[in-house]
This record gives structure tokens, C-alpha cells and sequence, in this order.
């Protein structure tokens, strides 16, 4: 009978846009490993993976060489290696898959920050061509209270450097992460940061607390009030008049979202300030489904 050929270090994760990628495991877990709202990789001890066993998987799908055209590097952040240790993974990528169109992979602004402009070229002449970056807010208060390790300013200039090379960017924000206290600021400063970038891919999730609310509050530095329905979409509506944004493929698609937004911004901008004044109207009586997009 045939089985998968490589067994993966569970928990997996991948963004849904690369759900028909081969998933090549380079790193297990994440670096920071701190983020409040991510339980993702707290299962893990964050490791680096021997070259030869990143190479085994690799192989292991050489019968299916020529239907492989987009690699997703995991787990959480592989671009903390550095180019020594990530370029022979990139050649070896290529030279096993004829008809590769695309690698990506989480990336994090400080790990790209720590790269050079010609590290980072590198990667990318090297078909490393899409980041997605969890930016959760452009708000610094609300970035030091989640534990994000980063700032506005550290966002904007990683993903800009990334930007400037030729890579593209999907990048998310998550509605509600700085509960009620942080709402306003987390909401403009959200805005600024994507228009500072304006990254190919924008998504926006609402927070989640897989563990229970307890358990975020006590990773969450400072008071933390939990945004009702009606708080989201007005922390969603301010967040959407401040977004300017020239040609962004925009999504709030994900299960978290009671209100389904799609489209491209700026064109759509109008249409979606409509959506979400429709819902702040009746929040609770309908379904996401009759709000979603297109
Ligand atoms: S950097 Fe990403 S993967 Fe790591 S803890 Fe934060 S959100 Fe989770």
C-alpha cells in the first residue's frame, strides 16, 4: 500500500494559501517562540535540521518531481538561518523540481533584518520569492504587549528590504490581539504600517485564544479586555478608513472572521467600508456567509 513519503514533525503548520505546496521542513518550531496569541510551536523545542535530512525529504518526492511547482519552507521561521545553511536547501529545491514556480516561507522582520541586501537577493535569484509575515499590529504598545519582538519601525524596514529585492509579502494583522485598551492605536497604527509597505497580500484574522482567554491574558503584558462583535468591527472599520493601499490582494476570509471580506485595495475600499457598516448595524443577525465578499 503507498504511504506519504516522508513523516513531518507534527505539529504542521502552513498558510491556506499553500495548501497544494510540498511542505519541506527546515527548521523545527520558532526561534522567538513568545507571541501570546501563538500556540503554534510551543509543543517544540526549536531546532535547526541536519542538511542531509532536509535533503531525504527533498528526495523522497523525486517520483513526483515534475508535478511539484511551489515549495513552503517550515516550520516557523527558517530565515533565522543564515544563507550558508539555507542557499544548498534552495539548489537542491531546484535542481529536484524541474517546473518549480515558487518557494516560501514565515519569515519574521527581524530575522530579515538581520540579512544583507545581497543575502537577501541571493535568496531570492534563488527562487525564494514569497514571506509571509505574521505583522499582527503596527502598534508598538501593542507589540510589546503580545510579545511580538518587533516594531513599527523594524516591520516597515524588513519587509520594504525583502520588498526591495523582488520578493513578495502576505502579510496579516489580527483583529482584537490588543483587546479593548489598545484598540484605537492598534487599529490606525495597523493602517500606517500596511501603507508604509504596501505588501502584494494583506489578510486580517480575529484573535483566537485556542488555550482560553486565561491563558492569553496571563501572555499578555497588561490589562487585556476581550473586544465583543460590535468592538471588532468598529476597531475593523477604523482600521479600513485609515488603509491606503495603491494594489493589495486584501482577504478577511479566515474562520475567525464573522465578517468575510474580498476584493483589492484600494478599488474596493468603499465597498468593504459599506460591508462593515452594514454588519456594525446588525452584528449579531446574520450569518458570515451573507456578508461575505464576492
Ligand atoms: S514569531 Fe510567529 S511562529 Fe513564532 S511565536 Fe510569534 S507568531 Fe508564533
Amino acid at each position: 500500500m503507498f504511504g506519504f513519503p516522508i513523516t513531518y514533525h507534527e505539529p504542521l503548520f502552513r498558510p491556506p494559501s499553500e495548501g497544494r505546496s510540498l511542505i519541506i521542513q527546515v527548521t523545527l518550531g520558532c526561534s522567538w517562540n513568545k507571541c501570546s496569541f501563538c500556540e503554534m510551536y510551543t509543543s517544540k523545542h526549536f531546532t535547526v535540521r541536519k542538511q542531509e535530512d532536509v535533503f531525504q525529504d527533498i528526495e523522497a518526492f523525486k517520483p513526483w518531481a515534475d508535478q511539484i511547482t511551489k515549495v513552503f519552507l517550515a516550520d516557523g521561521d527558517p530565515l533565522v538561518l543564515s544563507n550558508k545553511k539555507l542557499m544548498p536547501i534552495l539548489e537542491k529545491i531546484n535542481a529536484t523540481f524541474p517546473n518549480l514556480r515558487r518557494i516560501s516561507t514565515y519569515a519574521s522582520p527581524s530575522n530579515i533584518n538581520r540579512k544583507s541586501d545581497e543575502d537577501l537577493k541571493e535568496l531570492q535569484d534563488a527562487g525564494l520569492q514569497l514571506l509571509y509575515v505574521g505583522i499582527e499590529s503596527g502598534d508598538d504598545a501593542t507589540l510589546e504587549a503580545i510579545q511580538k519582538g518587533e516594531t513599527f519601525e523594524s516591520t516597515v524596514t524588513g519587509i520594504n528590504k525583502a520588498q526591495r529585492v523582488g520578493m513578495d509579502t502576505s502579510v496579516m494583522i489580527i483583529t482584537g490581539v490588543g483587546g479593548r485598551y489598545h484598540t484605537e492605536q492598534h487599529a490606525v497604527r495597523s493602517a500606517e504600517v500596511l501603507n508604509a509597505i504596501q505588501p502584494k497580500f494583506a489578510s486580517t484574522l480575529v484573535l483566537t485564544a485556542h488555550k482560553g482567554l486565561e491563558h492569553y491574558k496571563s501572555r499578555f503584558k497588561g490589562e487585556f479586555i476581550e473586544l465583543n462583535l460590535t468592538e471588532q468591527l468598529d476597531e475593523m472599520k477604523r482600521f479600513m478608513e485609515k488603509v491606503e493601499l495603491k494594489n493589495t490582494i486584501f482577504r478577511s476570509d479566515h474562520a475567525s472572521n464573522r465578517l468575510v471580506l474580498k476584493g483589492v485595495l484600494g478599488k474596493d475600499k468603499e465597498r468593504f467600508l459599506a460591508q462593515i457598516e452594514q454588519a456594525i448595524q446588525d452584528p449579531y443577525g446574520k450569518t458570515r456567509q451573507v456578508y461575505g465578499g464576492y
